[in-house]
């Protein structure tokens, strides 16, 4: 009897140079296989009558050969075989493009079962190259609910089969089942077997949807396992006991009173810092509710403690904006800030490397650079990673390294529900800032097209004359997309429009230096119109901006927009958005509505979350967990919420999960896939 880890060359009709195709793939044995799962099913099992046929798509058609199949060659190489078919309703043109062989198999006469796409050209409708089986007059055919499997080019449906075929096969009757047997009869879910069988080979759609209800629990219940246990052994660790004492302090020194959930979250980073655990917190909170100070107060509480803090921000604008804002109210406190980036000159890196080597330098921001090799801390002692989604878990970890278990914070514009929150970030404490600093007004949010041009020119125009300034944000463009202006182009046109304003460009090409010169320029009103790609996007801060025109906005994300318009309604004055694209289609004007209607970034990540689908929220560059195969964040929310319930409670039972042996088996092979050290 073959095993699992059977490779599947061994599989009849396979052999080593299909092998190598599966390889690509990423199946080498016949486990490989059984976790490889179909990405869609053709339901066979509904069978239309001719007569009932309808709009073009595919159909499961029961029909009985009523003419010789007719080869014709209709270019060189290329072949053409017709046929009709009919059944009691109807009769019907059967077309194969270049697949005389198929053709071949058909007989006069014969009854078959057709599965294939119906298509109507002019009057004329016809069913393209169908996969054809034989069916026996008298018998009840069926049909079957036939799995698609992803494929690569060189492999078809047929050797898919022939893979899972031999792998279910190689199933042993006492196959191991990670969930314990409560919580499959709690749920009523199907068993490891019969759920892979159902997967591979479902006799009816109901089959599918049970068996992908238990592989999506199964999925999530071990993701919250490990994640939970990971917390848990991190908790374990001994932490570096920072002193609160400086908090009157540093409030003192703020130039606003804080929010009530800004002084939260702090509370709670001060008793996790002085808890002697190392703390891993997530502060959640939409764009404007002032996630900085909060990483500041950790930032003053490691330098009162004599550690050094790293302060790491997705871009070297921002990491500059950061250390303008931070190092006065830090310095007011006594406490020294050096910026690190990657465009310093030599010599100013070296003396940041000497300062941060010898302790001197007590807050250091920066970007990427400060994870890379060279820089060594004297005593760092905690770490804050701004706009956590561009920082992978592994990066994270590979600063924590630097230090001797830091406390770490990771901040989040990217609010999403809360019970996908826990799941995501299982392994972090979460505070939410959940109230914006008071005096902000909504941000007035309008959805044009291009007739509204000259309108929006003038009111740009007279933003400027009431004292304001503009952003005006332009997608990025690829070569080849001539229709689209690039923010270069753009400026031009806008300079030319209004000559007397005064313009300024910002592009991911330009010099790092230049780009802050023009920031900078930008923040202190030297000029009035900002026109950049999204390298604004995340977290600059200019109060005195209050409006924000979005170019071609139908090509960003909703959350991405909802960022974007964050940059304005930071000071008291009334700010507006506008975004270009609503004449670009009627899903383009209903996702533009969206952020039309609403200021509130839960909403509009929840509105985007539905729309991108759950690949790219659960894509691995995200988040950096590991990948999920199954599990859909809006579909299986409810599900979702039992999962990580049911993993917490078994885990306050049995932490180690010695009592479940395969449960732990496979928690330990889902991390391992990583290919980081942040979970070992
Ligand atoms: P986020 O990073 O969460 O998007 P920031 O930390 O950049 O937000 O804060 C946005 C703006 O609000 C900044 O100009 C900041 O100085 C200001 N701000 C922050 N907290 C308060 C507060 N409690 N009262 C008044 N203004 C605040
Ligand atoms: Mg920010």
């Amino acid at each position: 009897m073959p095993a699992l880890e059977d490779s599947i060359r061994f599989v009849k009709g396979i052999g080593p140079k299909k092998a190598a195709l599966f390889e690509k793939l990423h199946i080498r044995t016949l486990r490989d296989a059984l976790e490889t799962y179909p990405r869609d099913y053709e339901d066979r099992t509904r069978i239309t009558r001719i007569a009932d046929l309808d709009e073009d798509g595919k159909y499961a058609i029961r029909a009985i050969v009523g003419s010789e199949p007719k080869t014709t060659h209709i270019r060189k190489g290329m072949t053409l075989v017709k046929c009709t078919i009919f059944d009691e309703s109807g009769s019907l043109h059967v077309t194969y493009f270049n697949n005389p062989y198929a053709a071949a198999l058909l007989r006069v006469g014969q009854e078959y079962l057709f599965y294939g796409r119906v298509q109507t050209n002019g009057r004329m409708r016809m069913l393209i190259s169908p996969q054809s089986e034989k069916v026996s007059p008298d018998a009840d055919h069926p049909g079957r609910i036939v799995p698609v499997y992803p494929l690569s080019a060189g492999l078809t449906q047929r050797d898919m089969a022939r893979v899972t075929e031999a792998a279910l096969d190689a199933v042993p009757g006492d196959w191991p089942d990670p969930l314990p047997e409560v919580l499959r009869a709690r749920y009523d879910l199907p068993d490891a077997a019969d759920a892979l069988a159902a997967i591979h080979r479902p006799q009816t759609a109901q089959d599918v949807t049970e068996a992908r209800r238990r592989m999506v629990f199964e999925e999530l219940f071990l993701l919250c396992c490990g994640l939970q246990q990971l917390k848990e052994r991190r908790k374990a660790d001994a932490g570096l006991v920072f002193s609160d004492a400086a908090l009157p302090d540093f409030f003192a020194a703020l130039p606003f009173s804080p929010t009530g959930a800004q002084r939260r979250a702090i509370d709670e980073i001060a008793a996790d810092c002085v808890s002697g655990k190392p703390m891993n917190r997530l502060v959640q909170g939409d764009v404007g509710s002032g996630k900085t100070i909060v990483a500041a107060a950790l930032c003053a509480l490691a330098a009162k403690s004599g550690c050094q803090a790293a302060f790491m921000a997705p871009t070297e604008i921002l990491a500059a904006q950061h250390a303008e804002t931070l190092a006065p109210l830090l310095e007011r406190l006594g406490i020294s800030c050096t910026l690190l980036t990657g465009s310093m000159s030599a010599p100013q890196k070296r003396a940041a490397l000497a300062a941060i080597e010898s302790g001197a330098a007590q807050v250091v921001i920066g970007t990427h650079a400060l994870i890379q090799q060279g820089v060594t801390f004297h005593r760092l002692g905690a770490v804050v990673a701004d706009e956590q989604h561009r920082f992978g878990v592994a990066q994270r970890a590979a600063l924590s390294a630097k230090g001797q278990t830091p406390h770490v914070l990771v901040m989040s514009a990217t609010p999403i529900p809360r019970t996908l929150a826990l799941i995501l970030y299982g392994d972090l404490d979460v505070s939410v800032l959940d109230e914006v600093p008071p005096g902000r007004q909504p941000v007035e949010t309008y959805a044009v097209g291009e007739n509204m041009r000259r309108r929006i020119t003038a009111f740009i125009d007279k933003q400027i004359a009431d004292g304001g300034q503009v952003y005006v944000v332009c997608p990025l463009v690829e070569e080849g997309e001539m229709h689209l202006k690039s923010a270069e182009q753009h400026a031009l046109d806008l300079q030319k429009a209004l000559p007397q304003r005064r313009v300024a460009v910002l592009h991911g090409r330009m010099k790092s230096a230049e780009k802050e010169r023009v920031m900078q320029a930008f923040a202190a009103g030297e000029y009035d119109i900002l026109v950049a790609t999204t390298v604004i996007e995340v977290g600059v801060d200019v109060p005195n901006a209050n409006l924000m025109v979005v170019e071609d906005a139908d090509r960003f994300g909703l959350s991405q927009l909802h960022q974007l318009r964050g940059r304005v309604g930071r000071g008291t004055r009334q700010s507006y958005c506008i975004f270009f694209g609503a004449d670009k289609g009627q899903t383009a004007r209903e996702r533009l509505k969206i952020l039309c209607k609403t200021n509130d970034g839960f909403e509009v990540a929840r509105a985007d979350l539905a729309q991108r689908g759950p690949g790219d929220f659960f894509g691995r560059r995200q988040h950096g967990l590991p990948a999920l195969h199954v599990a859909d964040p809006i579909a299986d929310l409810a599900l979702m919420q039992k999962a990580r319930e049911e993993a917490e409670a078994i885990l306050l039972a049995d932490p180690t999960l010695a009592g479940y042996p395969e449960l732990r088996a496979r928690v330990h092979r889902m991390f391992e896939e990583r290919d980081d050290e942040a979970f070992n």
